[in-house]
Order: structure tokens, then C-alpha cells, then sequence
């Protein structure tokens, strides 16, 4: 799949103002900024260290997953997510595998990188998240 690097780790949280403050103020960690990702109905902050990213995830609404994500477990690591050249290849290449995919097709994420679940049941029970940067 060509996977060359954790490209970041998700983090659910009630509020990004709450949680943005302790990776700022406690870890020297300065936010890249925040976006909106109205399909994932989340708010997102991205905190980089190195070559990798912490990534803060607050529902935007109550249907939105990451609200279901807390409601059920608390806040707290919901994804990891690694960076592949090629995601229609890598998604191929897991389906051949029977792997179980929650996206069966590349979709938008956050920083207009393109991204696809791969559903816990068949990576040893973490969410995965393949995420190509153009
Ligand atoms: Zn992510």
C-alpha cells in the first residue's frame, strides 16, 4: 500500500477551545488552524508534530459520529490515520485482500486530503483511516 508515515491520530473532544488550550499551553503545540468538515459534521484542529499530526475532532452536531463516538465512550482516541501515495489503489488492494472497508470510494477529508475508513472488525480493533495529501 506504500504507507510512509502516520499522518495523524484523531482525537474525539467536546470542545476544541476546551482541548486546543492543553496541547497549546501544556505541549507548546500551535494549532494550524481550524476547518469545518460539514460531511463528517465536525470541527477540526490540527496540531503537527514532526512529520505527524494530532488532529481534534468536535461533533457539530448530535448525529454527527464523533457525537455518537463520545456519547458512547467519552472523549478521547477515536482513529489513526496512515498517509498512502495512492488511495484508490490502497482501497483495491484491501478489498482483494477482504479487508472491510467502511468507504468503499475516496472522500473529501479535512485539509482537502482524500481519505477512507477501514472498519476496526478487520485491523485488530482500531479505526483506520488511509489518507492521501495532494
Ligand atoms: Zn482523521
Amino acid at each position: 500500500m506504500n504507507v510512509d508515515r502516520l499522518d495523524h491520530i484523531g482525537i474525539a473532544v467536546e470542545s476544541l477551545e476546551t482541548s486546543s488550550a492543553f496541547y497549546r499551553d501544556v505541549l507548546g503545540i500551535e494549532p494550524d488552524g481550524v476547518e469545518e468538515v460539514p460531511d463528517q459534521k465536525v470541527k477540526v484542529a490540527f496540531f503537527t508534530v514532526g512529520e505527524s499530526k494530532i488532529e481534534l475532532l468536535e461533533p457539530t452536531a448530535e448525529d454527527s459520529p464523533i457525537a455518537q463516538f463520545i456519547a458512547k465512550r467519552g472523549a478521547g482516541i477515536h482513529h489513526m490515520a496512515v498517509r498512502v501515495d495512492d488511495l484508490p489503489a490502497a482501497l483495491e488492494q484491501a478489498r482483494a485482500a477482504g479487508i472491510r472497508l467502511i468507504d468503499e470510494e475516496p472522500r473529501v477529508g479535512a485539509g482537502n486530503a482524500r481519505i477512507a475508513f477501514v472498519h476496526p472488525k478487520s485491523t485488530g480493533g482500531v479505526l483506520l483511516e488511509l489518507c492521501e495529501r495532494r
